[in-house]
This record gives structure tokens, C-alpha cells and sequence, in this order.
């Protein structure tokens, strides 16, 4: 299971491997966001976005690309 932490902005880098840490897009990815994630610039979130037990929407808003770390906004 991912690992997923809280912060107030966005990490320069994973606090855990020192990693790049990314945006996370959600959705459809256009051929543009596909080859953004092919060079590691952003990761693709996929369509589905989980909730938790509680009902609140699990959807980090950025990822390290090395230890897949994820990141949430408070
Ligand atoms: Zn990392």
C-alpha cells in the first residue's frame, strides 16, 4: 500500500528517498499528459478516485516518481 502524508504545499523533493515529487492528474489523460508522464514530469492518477471508510475523498495531489510516496494537501 502507498504511502501517503500530509502537507501545506507542494514537497521540492520526497522527504523519505529525496525523490521528485509530482503532480498527480486525474482523469482522461490527453496524448500531451501521457508523454509528460512518460518523462517523468507528472503521474497519471487514473479515473477512479478512492474514499476512505469515513467518506472522504482519498486523492493525493502529488507524488515522488522514485518510492511512490504520495502527498495530500491539509
Ligand atoms: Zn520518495
Amino acid at each position: 500500500m502507498k504511502m501517503s502524508i500530509k502537507v501545506s504545499a507542494k514537497p521540492d523533493k520526497c522527504p523519505k528517498c529525496g525523490g521528485k515529487v509530482v503532480e498527480i492528474l486525474y482523469g482522461e489523460p490527453t496524448y500531451e499528459a501521457f508523454e509528460a508522464s512518460e518523462r517523468g514530469e507528472i503521474v497519471l492518477g487514473g479515473c477512479c478516485i478512492s474514499i476512505d471508510g469515513e467518506g472522504n475523498l482519498q486523492s493525493p495531489d502529488w507524488q515522488c516518481i522514485k518510492c511512490e510516496t504520495q502527498f495530500k494537501q491539509e
